[in-house]
């Protein structure tokens, strides 16, 4: 494994940088470079004015395991630069608030009602506390924890009790001592974040009452694969899971997968559930063996797969490229709309600065006034798509390209058109 060179912009930024060049599941010095993306910032870390071109750029390479085949970061960056200040709220998208009151309702269809009624859940990520606050409206007693100070608050808003720290094996033990167990724990799209797994499970192992379920949402790697999601890899997934890899590791926690679905949202996602080993509780589904044939055919233990997402990703920055030069010398006006974590890899990757995208528009006020990190392209409030009536959008939410579309009819009806990125550079 060749030492990894840090060519961060801050030389405090030297420490956050943690590449150890092993296996975060297996230990093995055996990690392969399959996709290299070039250096970005932190995709959740947007700087504000004054802080443009002080923020830390980090290197973002994809490695596979050779002896394990598991596909992970090859560069991680501290936990306390990636969480401290968290800009991505999960009630910002109706679609997302939609599907997390749904994943409650599954929840409590699955668990039923004890004697002492629904119980306890703990939302691990909770973020702003949307999806504990479903839970508790169905009659769950929810709990949340999240490392982010600046979101607490909403949560709390909302009525959630919320532990601001990160999730492992001591801080499950004092919730144990202080709430008692849980008879839900939870993690939507949090699960691909943690580097220290062992500590993580052991805490779930510790919390979970016998009989309880884990719930995990994550974004799956076939999807990313299938749709060429090659954006949607930034510093806080160091993960990027598949169903085999994660079953043998929740083995070694006395943790059993017992069923498993593929879900529309994001860009994809699987939806796991598992329960304590040898429980008994439930038998395990079909799904879970379909599911790993389905990996396994679509060659995602192996390294030529990855090959072809790279060279996709080439094809996507080479077109988009080509596409804004000839919307620039046509003199017309091309705008950003929507600034998700992937919107920081996509304009890393395709060179995208301010003179490409004047602006980028998004509903979310937290990000409105700063900037992308590392390509410094201004964030600014949706009226400015009425001011300055853009001819084109670049959609970086892609993968919500059918409701944003919708939420703009003006634009549409003007003759504004879209400028879909991924899986492939078109125009809608
Ligand atoms: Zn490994």
């Amino acid at each position: 494994m060749k030492t990894v060179i840090n060519r961060t912009r801050e030389t405090d930024a030297t420490a956050a940088l943690l590449s150890s060049g092993h296996c975060l599941l297996c230990g093995a010095e055996e990690l392969e470079i399959v996709l290299d993306l070039g250096e970005t910032g932190l995709a959740n870390n947007l700087p504000a004015a004054g802080a443009c071109g002080g923020e830390p750029v980090f290197p973002l390479r994809l490695a596979r395991c050779r002896r394990c085949t598991h596909v992970q970061l090859a560069d991680r960056v501290a936990p306390e630069l990636l969480y401290g200040h968290y800009l991505y709220v999960s009630s910002a998208s109706s679609t997302l608030d939609r599907h997390l009151r749904s994943l409650a309702g599954a929840i409590a269809a699955r668990t039923g009602p004890g004697p002492d009624g629904l119980g306890r859940s703990l939302d691990i990520g909770c973020n702003d506390g949307t999806l504990a606050a479903h839970m508790s409206r169905l009659g769950f007693q929810a709990h949340g924890i999240d490392p982010a100070e600046n979101l607490a608050p909403l949560a709390r808003a909302r009525g959630i009790a919320v532990e601001v720290d990160y999730f492992g094996r001591e801080i499950a033990r004092s919730l144990r001592n202080r709430l008692g167990a849980m008879r839900v724990l939870t993690a939507t799209n949090s699960f691909p974040h943690i580097p220290e797994l062992n500590g993580y499970l052991e805490g779930v192992a510790e919390l979970l009452e016998p009989g309880g379920v884990f719930v995990i949402e994550a974004h799956y790697l076939l999807d990313l694969v299938e749709q060429c999601a090659f954006d949607t890899i930034y510093h806080e997934h160091c993960h990027f899971w598949r169903l085999e890899p994660m079953m043998a590791l929740f083995a070694r926690h006395g943790l059993e997968i017992f069923d498993c679905e593929r879900l529309p949202v994001h860009h994809g996602q699987l939806r796991v559930w598992a329960q304590r080993s040898g429980a008994g509780a439930r038998p395990v589904s079909g799904r879970v063996a379909a599911q790993c044939a389905a990996e396994r055919a679509a060659g995602l233990d192996r390294s030529e797969v990855y090959g072809e997402l790279a060279r996709k990703a080439a094809a996507v920055r080479r077109d988009l490229r080509t596409a804004l030069d000839g919307f620039r010398r046509q003199g017309r006006l091309v705008a950003g709309y929507g600034a998700p974590a992937k919107a920081s890899t996509l304009a890393a990757w395709c060179g995208l600065g301010a003179g490409d995208l004047p602006w980028i528009a998004d509903r979310n006020p937290l990000k409105q006034g700063r900037f992308t990190p590392g390509t410094h392209i201004p964030i600014v409030g949706p009226e400015r798509m009425e001011t300055e009536r853009p001819d084109y959008l670049l959609l970086f939410a892609w993968n919500f390209a059918e409701e944003i579309c919708a939420q703009l009819p003006a634009y549409r009806e003007r003759g504004g058109r879209f400028l879909i990125p991924v899986p492939e550079v078109r125009i809608v």
